[in-house]
């Protein structure tokens, strides 16, 4: 037989109310204190530790990322549309990638070749050299040094097959530095817009009149005038340049 005594029910109660429902009834139900300040999130008086965040007060374990749900231990969060979020998500959420390693941008953005990059990842496809401050080649969407570039794209110099870079010539269907098209014989480069082609090679007007007739006949060749071509810079297109942004 069971029997409740007056007592056992008050015990019964009081248990299967929370902590909140007793302040409630103590404390809450009566005319607030004007002291007493409020917690954003659930509107209850803040007794402890206090975040003052976003121009509102927070209980400390209120004050959550609005990802995650979880509290934002430690002094830093960030805000989107004035709702906080922990860093771990801000950066997920929020912040650019970078093209080389994938991972948010903290700090620098560098803008080149229609993405974003690290400061440190924006770096020569070929030698790794840093390219954000000092302007880029591209090429089918890789970015490249000055240097490599030359040294990939540009067309060589038949004679010393270093790169062209500059104003050079087009001449026996190669193309030459200026200083480079050398006449066979004498080795002075050749400046004239025509020059002499002897025995597939050619020659400078003073070294053309130095083969005889007699030479000529022996070699079974001819002498013919050819031409050079300017070949212009054009080959090479502009260097581009990073723009540098806050992440
Ligand atoms: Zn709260
Ligand atoms: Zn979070
Ligand atoms: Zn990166
Ligand atoms: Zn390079
Ligand atoms: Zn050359
Ligand atoms: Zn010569």
């Amino acid at each position: 037989m069971s029997k409740q005594s007056p007592m056992d029910n008050t015990e019964n109660n009081v248990k299967s109310e929370t902590i909140e429902d007793i302040i409630d009834a103590c404390c809450y139900s009566k005319p607030k204190p004007p002291e007493d300040t409020l917690c954003a999130a659930c509107n209850r008086p803040i007794k402890g530790m206090i975040v003052q965040a976003l121009g509102k007060t927070w209980h400390q374990e209120h004050f959550c990322c609005s990802h995650c749900k979880k509290p934002i231990s430690g002094q830093r969060f960030n805000v989107e549309e004035n709702k906080p979020y922990c860093e771990h998500d801000y950066s997920q959420l929020f912040l650019k990638r970078c093209q080389g390693c994938n991972l948010p941008i903290l700090d620098v953005v560098v803008v080149a070749l229609n993405c974003n990059w690290h400061y440190d990842h924006f770096v020569c496809a070929t030698c790794g050299t840093r390219l954000a401050q000092q302007g880029y080649y591209e090429r089918e969407n890789n970015p490249f040094c000055k240097t490599c570039y030359e040294e990939r794209f540009c067309p060589k110099c038949k004679e010393c097959l270093k790169p062209i870079k500059e104003t050079a010539i087009m001449a026996l269907g190669e193309k030459w530095h200026q200083d480079c098209f050398k006449c066979s014989r004498c080795f002075v480069p050749i400046t004239e817009a025509t020059f002499e082609v002897y025995n597939g090679k050619q020659l400078c007007d003073k070294c053309i009149t130095q083969i005889s007739k007699a030479e000529m006949i022996a070699s079974g060749e001819g002498i013919s005038t050819n031409k050079t071509l300017p070949l212009d810079s054009s080959l090479i297109p502009e260097m581009s340049s990073a723009i540098e942004k806050k992440a």
